[in-house]
């Protein structure tokens, strides 16, 4: 009952918790949660003469197999007689959960209905059990045994004369020595293998390294920020603020405060790609970098930053949403930046939104958490209006840089060439641009050379053969791709159906086909793509900012990657292909969703002195997104959508929550969501819609319908689906995924 009151009032996470404590542990019993989706820890018999304590990783036996779990509070699961136990095998050498990670995983489990142990994979997913293995080194014996020491042998033992380890690589350098040389001094006994403890990984980041002359603005607002770090209490505070007004190094402020107060701090930032820019920015205010968190971490850089966030070493945190998982153990700030950003939703597994539980994980922590974004979320702004955030805002961009001109080129009046995308006064103003000795970009949210592709013959269009989903043609790569499977084959040189040969025909514009528009109606200009798919790791982002930067480049072409919080000084255009692009599909924040990609993007333009222009293609200029960023006023655009959203109780102002259904036929499917949907809950605010087939109706070859449970705000929706889910059981081959708070609607 306590808990689903926790949910009825919390759903937002910033009530305090009305103490969820976990029940006393039982004398004789070692509760285990193991990271699998059982409903529970089980219980183990302690080993002999180790007392074990809450957050311990153990080693225990699970099917005739060793596993490593958890040592968590208290047992959940069916109990089991006292001699029957088996005993735990052994404690292992890594570093325990604290209680708030503990107290977290719990909340996500009972939040998203997935099993603890699910989620406790994730903070253990990491690979971080065993220890980073200290560096094979080299000491010289004492007493030298009785060999020759030739010239390169006497250098060797001149450099180990101070008695400090090394490694084969350090010896040859300095002393001159080839490694053949050095191992056969290990051989003859004149070295001694030493192990060379790893030095520390992180150094201490500076708080007083940098310190920013700020505007009164910006001082106001960071000794607020500062203000909340030092409280050392929960709170929410959303900083707003126009892109380039200081957002960044406001937060760093608060950083700074969590610094000198001795605890660590987490910064949440949903592209890891945008970290290169953030890292060099750092490293000016803090003196050194930060640790950094992110699925492209090597195994032993995992190890040996999940250890230094254990013991303290690690003080600062950049990291995308997995980090929230990491064993802190004096977390003093949480930071989400571009906090409106659907990447942090994470769709696979345990769906949650990182954002949100971001905020639970600062209040488990007794820690303040900071959202940022110039675009802030519905959800963020509803939360502010109720109270439940502060709000702190910067109104002016830093240094006199002003915000770009948004103008709308209505394609119906000024239509591009026949199979072209761009349309002239676009062009003209790239030209200009260029002329000027400054950068242009074109953006438009769509990878590969086109989204479609058409037999002109017969009509036929080609199709992914698992999903319900039109292939995109990769022109670069000879080959059509499903962007939901990942399936591809290469393109077809006769109609598969039909079988006319040259009758195939790309459809509507990727970011290649502009690209090939942008070569030839500039072939003098240096460009440079930027998308996901070419640009796949960190380190490609981090070359391409710093080519733009340097001014390497004259033209972008890019998809949404580029409207993430990248600082391009010389960019003065930016140039929005297909600005109707995400308003197609209607889902709910489809709207929301628009403004502030494309508020973004067009922030990227004009952040130094030069001022800059942004030129949004539309068919639908006289829509509310295109009047908002025209006028520049997302505030009024977010009030009519709030207007829009109350009266349904939709969100914010409502809660959703949506259950996939998914089987290999369509009748097992079918069958299976009639049966949820005879058995949906109801009541007054409680509203069940569906079962509908999603827009996805196949996907990876399986058949996919949705329910989506609506209810008021104030009634919690985990109860009603647990209820829900127990009373019909899936058949074999049935699933059925639950998404609370979706932010996808395929
Ligand atoms: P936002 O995060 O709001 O987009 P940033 O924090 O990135 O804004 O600031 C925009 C640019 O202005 C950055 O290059 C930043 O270093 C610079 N800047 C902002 N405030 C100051 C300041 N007080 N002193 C020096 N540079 C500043
Ligand atoms: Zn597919």
């Amino acid at each position: 009952m306590l808990q689903e009151k926790l949910f009825a009032t919390t759903g937002d996470a910033t009530q305090p918790d009305p103490g969820r404590k976990p029940p006393p542990p039982v004398p004789g019993r070692v509760p285990v949660l193991l990271p699998y989706p059982f409903a529970g820890p089980f219980d183990y018999a302690p080993p002999a003469g180790d007392a074990l304590a809450p957050g311990d990783i153990v080693l225990v036996p699970l099917n005739r197999r060793q596993e490593a779990g958890v040592v968590w509070d208290a047992p959940s699961g069916p109990s089991v007689a006292a001699a029957k136990l088996k005993p735990v095998t052994a404690r292992l050498d890594a570093p325990a959960l604290p209680a708030p990670l503990r107290r977290f995983i719990d909340w996500v489990a009972a939040y998203t209905l997935s099993a603890p142990g699910e989620v406790l994979a994730m903070a253990l997913r990491v690979n971080a059990l065993t220890p980073p293995l200290p560096v094979p080194g080299f000491l010289a014996a004492d007493p030298l045994p009785n060999a020759p020491i030739t010239e390169p042998r006497r250098r060797v033992l001149h450099v180990l004369a101070d008695r400090i380890a090394r490694t084969t690589p350090d010896l040859a350098r300095l002393s001159g020595a080839s490694p053949a040389v050095i191992r056969a001094m290990a051989q003859a006994g004149q070295l001694l293998p030493t192990p060379i403890p790893a030095p520390p990984a992180f150094l201490p980041p500076d708080p007083f390294f940098f310190d920013p002359a700020l505007s009164a603005e910006q001082s106001a607002i960071a000794a607020s920020l500062r203000g909340a770090v030092v409280e050392d209490a929960f709170s929410v505070t959303l900083l707003d603020g126009v892109t380039g007004s200081g957002k960044t190094e406001m937060y760093l402020e608060a950083v700074a405060a969590c610094l000198e107060a001795g605890r660590q701090s987490l910064i949440l930032l949903p592209e890891i790609a945008l970290s290169a820019q953030f890292l060099a920015r750092f490293a000016r205010r803090f003196g050194v970098a930060p640790a950094l968190w992110h699925s492209d971490l090597s195994s032993r850089t995992r190890r040996i930053t999940y250890r230094a966030v254990a013991d303290g070493t690690a003080r600062v945190v950049v990291g995308a949403r997995s980090a929230l998982f990491l064993p802190f153990g004096e977390l003093g700030l949480v930071v989400v930046d571009e906090e409106h950003e659907t990447a942090f939703k994470q769709e696979d597994g345990v769906v949650y939104h990182a954002r949100d539980m971001a905020v639970v994980r600062a209040r488990l922590s007794a820690a303040p958490a900071i959202l940022v974004s110039a675009t802030p979320s519905l959800e963020t702004l509803a939360n502010v209006e109720a109270g439940r955030y502060r709000h702190l805002k910067l109104t002016a961009r830093h240094g006199g840089a002003r915000l770009p001109e948004v103008t709308a080129i209505d394609l119906r009046d000024h239509a591009p060439d026949r199979g072209k995308f761009l349309s002239p006064t676009l062009i003209a103003a790239v030209r200009e641009t260029l002329a000027a000795g400054e950068q242009a970009m074109f953006f438009l949210n769509r990878r590969g050379y086109a989204p479609l592709t058409l037999c002109r013959a017969c009509g036929h269009r080609l199709q992914c053969p698992n999903c319900t989903a039109w292939l995109v043609e990769h022109r670069a790569r000879h080959a059509l791709a499903c962007h939901h499977c990942g399936h591809h084959e290469p393109i077809p040189p006769a109609c598969p159906i039909c079988k006319a040969e040259g009758t195939l025909a790309p459809i509507g514009p990727g970011v290649e086909r502009i690209t090939e528009e942008v070569d030839a109606l500039f072939p003098e200009a240096r460009r440079l793509v930027m998308a996901s798919d070419t640009m796949p790791g960190p380190q490609a982002a981090a070359d391409a900012a710093r080519a733009i930067e340097a001014r390497e480049v004259d033209l972008i072409i890019g998809t949404q990657i580029v409207a993430k919080g990248w600082h391009f000084p010389h960019l003065t255009l930016v140039g929005v292909v297909d600005a109707d692009l995400g308003l197609a599909g209607g889902d709910l924040r489809a709207a929301e969703r628009t403004v502030q990609l494309l508020h973004q993007v067009a922030g990227r333009a004009g952040r130094a002195e030069a001022p800059g222009r942004v030129l949004l293609q539309t068919f639908s200029p006289e829509h509310p997104v295109m009047q908002a960023l025209v006028a520049n006023d997302l505030a009024a655009f977010f009030v009519r959508e709030a207007e829009a959203r109350r009266p349904g109780n939709w969100p914010p102002y409502g809660r959703l929550a949506a259950l996939i259904v998914s089987a290999d036929t369509a009748d097992a499917a079918d069958l299976y969501a009639r049966d949820l949907g005879r058995a949906a809950p109801g009541g007054d605010g409680v509203l069940v819609l569906g079962p509908a087939p999603a827009p996805l109706a196949i996907l990876r070859g399986r058949h996919r319908r949705r329910l989506l449970l609506k209810t008021r705000r104030d009634i919690a929706v985990q109860p009603l689906l647990r209820a829900w889910l127990a009373a019909v059981q899936p058949a074999r081959g049935v699933r059925v995924d639950v998404d609370v708070d979706p932010v996808s609607f395929l």
